[in-house]
């Protein structure tokens, strides 16, 4: 991708005056490092910096982090319309790659804890999907994938005029379409059947909407989707609560099938797959899998939503205790939900 690094400005790097950015508190911190918020003496204003572990393939992937979001950001959002976070600057300090970004609020996860992660009032739903989705939109556009979105990657934006809004942020795992390297990527509860399943040259935007459907779903039910403790788990909370299994010609040439699957070399009988057609693979048995790898999957300390995804969607938030009691316009709204979701839960990535 020596292209893309190219786009890096590189003659901005060490023109940087000393003692610019003061820490003032840590706000985060992932895999990649650790994320301050400085106060910037050259603007006056405040700043996250994101610190970069000092160690090459960090330094590699901030390097790309980088140069995606400066092209997103310059060429495909200039006016920053479009939900995407903005990056300010960059510079090495003491062997870490530092990136700053505006200064933006609490992330989802955090914003679902606060709410006793009981969802957020469909409206907000609403909202913040649109602006997700607009981002994706322009990613799309630029052939991005994201490969890590998740409730903690998405960030409220400090209050204009009142109206609430997001941005996507962490663009530490993103690649370009067609020269994906990673076949490890997103975080497991918003992994797509086509990363789980290994598929790895060939996944696309896509699985970015596949996550995105996991975190709508989240949002108003303010747990995850699908918090498999294991890989095995969360595809097969996947095929029950969407019904079908992903498409067998996907099955048949990703790499991890036969973790997951079992293969009859004809059709299964009475295994309905994916769009009511028939299929040759279905789904190991829990006992199946205990008896490969004899390591139990761990129980949460929440109760997990299991079941049909229109009776999860129906049956939640709370206030819903049961369907009957939704007066009729709610009623629009869920089903709407549920057929909004359908089509991101999709096993199918070419839909
Ligand atoms: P991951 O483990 O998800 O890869 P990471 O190391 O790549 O994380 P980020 O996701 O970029 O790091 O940032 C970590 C956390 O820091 C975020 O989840 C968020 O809570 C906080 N954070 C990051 N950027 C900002 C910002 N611009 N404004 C406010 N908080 C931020
Ligand atoms: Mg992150
Ligand atoms: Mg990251």
């Amino acid at each position: 991708n020596s292209d893309l690094i190219l786009y890096v400005n590189l003659e901005l790097v060490n023109k940087k005056s000393d003692r610019r950015y003061i820490v003032e508190e840590m706000l985060g911190q992932g895999t990649f490092g650790q994320v301050a918020k400085c106060w910037d003496a050259e603007t006056n204003s405040y700043v996250a910096v994101k610190v970069i572990k000092n160690q090459p393939a960090f330094y590699q992937q901030a390097i790309m982090e980088v140069s995606l979001l400066s092209m997103l950001n310059d060429k495909f959002d200039p006016d920053d319309q479009h939900h995407i976070v903005r990056m300010l600057d960059f510079f090495p300090w003491k062997n870490h790659l530092c990136i700053t970004f505006e200064m933006l609020g609490h992330n989802l996860y955090e914003l679902l804890k606060k709410n006793n992660l009981r969802g957020l009032q469909l409206q907000f739903v609403r909202t913040f999907s649109r602006q997700i989705l607009d981002a994706l939109i322009v990613m799309k556009g630029a052939g991005i994938i994201h490969c890590d979105l998740k409730p903690e990657n998405i960030l409220i934006t400090p209050k204009v005029n009142s109206a609430a809004g997001v941005k996507v942020i962490d663009f530490g795992s993103a690649c370009m379409e067609g020269k994906t390297i990673y076949s490890y990527i997103q975080s497991r509860y918003y992994r797509s059947p086509e990363v789980l399943l290994g598929y790895p040259a060939r996944y696309t935007t896509a699985i970015d909407m596949w996550s995105f459907g996991c975190i709508v779903a989240e949002l108003y039910i303010g747990l995850p989707l699908f918090p498999g403790a294991s890989e095995y788990d969360v595809l097969s909370r996947m095929i029950e609560m969407v019904g079908g299994q992903p498409p067998d010609d996907l099955l048949r040439e990703a790499k991890n099938t036969r973790k997951f699957f079992k293969h009859a070399g004809s059709i299964y009988p009475g295994n309905e797959a994916h769009d009511g057609l028939r299929s040759s693979y279905r789904i190991l048995t829990e006992d199946e899998v205990e008896a490969r790898d004899s390591k139990k999957p761990k129980i949460g300390k929440w109760y997990f939503p299991r079941g049909r995804l229109d009776r999860l969607i129906f049956s939640y938030p709370w206030k819903n205790l049961n369907e009957g009691n939704l007066p009729e316009a709610e009623k629009e709204d869920c089903l709407a939900l549920v057929d909004f979701l359908r089509g991101l839960v999709e096993f199918d990535p070419n839909k």
